[in-house]
């Protein structure tokens, strides 16, 4: 299937910077997509998928157990039957969860049978297993069962999915990127399942004209494969990869001055923000986002960003304006320090 590139996408800035925020640091959390149905959330979270660097993934394992990473039980009895495991590169793919699945069918599911036959552990991998080293897709999440949510957001926090029957315990490596959709119209999220994504952004239709206009031009010549389209294209794609790969051998060494960081706690604790939760990601996601742009330091478009992407969803009241609030108390706050503005030391 042909992927609309990413460097095609017009507008969803926002979007953008949060979905590649995630790609330099995955311990952000993911992002949560609020927006209507048509605002083309899918179609940017699948260009994303494809414009991330290959990962490097031990060769024959099933959870495709990342480099440097700890692996999954099977790679850990290769290596003690004296097998030397190697890697190979795969493309990063994006692995959908069906709103209708079973928590069999999310997390895996172990023959007991088996275990108490032969006392082996037959496990059959399900969506958890699929999504190690991937993207996950919630296209909906509102919609889900409470509980899976609970699983996955769990899982996507720790790293592991550990599967128990009966007494009988299988693990595995499910480390993801994590990204939601819903339509707010159709119900909201627990605050506390809120909480758990990293980011939220509100999507919506673009209204100016001649971004409209560009949109459906670039749509109607991917589609009808354009000559030219997709090369060109595809040259951005790859040096958005390559920006990609260098801000995460620079994050790092990407610091958050004292100021900035009194500042954004302050900010937050100002705008009743519960937990800690909001402050840390803030501070991750400015840094991700520096490193993004290759500067040493966040500037002010990198901490305005985060603050825009990590505080929506836990606020508790009309979250779109009050972070609209919250940009101008930062403002107030910085301006109050009177120390250098951050990225122009
Ligand atoms: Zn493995």
């Amino acid at each position: 299937m042909r992927t609309f590139p990413f460097s095609a996408i017009v507008g969803q800035e926002l979007l953008k910077k949060g979905l590649l925020a995630n790609a330099v640091d995955p311990s952000i959390g993911g992002v949560l997509i609020r927006g209507e149905k048509g605002t083309g959330k899918t179609t940017a979270v699948r260009a994303f998928a494809a414009v991330l660097p290959p990962k490097r993934v031990v060769s024959g394992c099933r959870f495709g157990c990342l480099e440097g990473m700890p692996r999954c039980g099977e790679c850990v009895a290769r290596e003690l039957s004296g097998e030397t495991l190697s890697h190979e590169s795969r493309s990063v793919e994006v692995v959908d969860l069906p709103l209708n699945a079973s928590e069999d069918r999310v997390v895996g599911s172990l023959d007991l049978e088996a275990a108490l036959r032969e006392g082996s552990k037959k496990f059959e991998m399900g969506v958890l297993g699929k999504a190690n080293g991937n993207v996950l897709y919630i296209d909906e999440v509102n919609l889900l069962d409470d509980h899976v949510v609970d699983v996955l957001l769990d899982v996507a926090v720790s790293g592991v999915n550990v599967v128990m029957r009966e007494g009988v315990t299988y693990s595995h490596p499910s480390r993801f990127l994590l990204v939601g959709t819903m339509n707010p119209e159709e119900g909201e999220l627990r605050p506390q399942l809120l909480d758990r994504f990293g980011l939220c952004v509100e999507v919506t239709g673009e209204k100016d004209l001649s971004l409209r206009r560009q949109i459906v031009e670039r749509v109607l010549a991917f589609e009808g494969s354009a000559p030219g389209f997709v090369e060109k294209w595809a040259q951005e794609d790859e040096a958005l990869r390559g920006r990609i790969e260098e801000a995460r051998e620079l994050l790092p060494s990407v610091a958050v001055p004292d100021h900035v960081l009194g500042a954004v706690v302050e900010v937050v604790a100002d705008l009743g923000v519960a937990g800690h939760r909001g402050d840390i990601t803030i501070l991750k996601c400015s840094k991700a986002l520096a490193a993004v742009k290759g500067i040493p330091l966040p500037d002010e478009e990198c901490l305005a960003d985060a603050f825009r992407l990590s505080l929506p969803h836990r606020l508790k009241e009309d979250p779109f304006e009050e972070a609209a609030s919250g940009r101008r108390r930062l403002d107030a706050v910085l301006s109050r320090f009177g120390a250098p503005k951050p990225g122009r030391t």
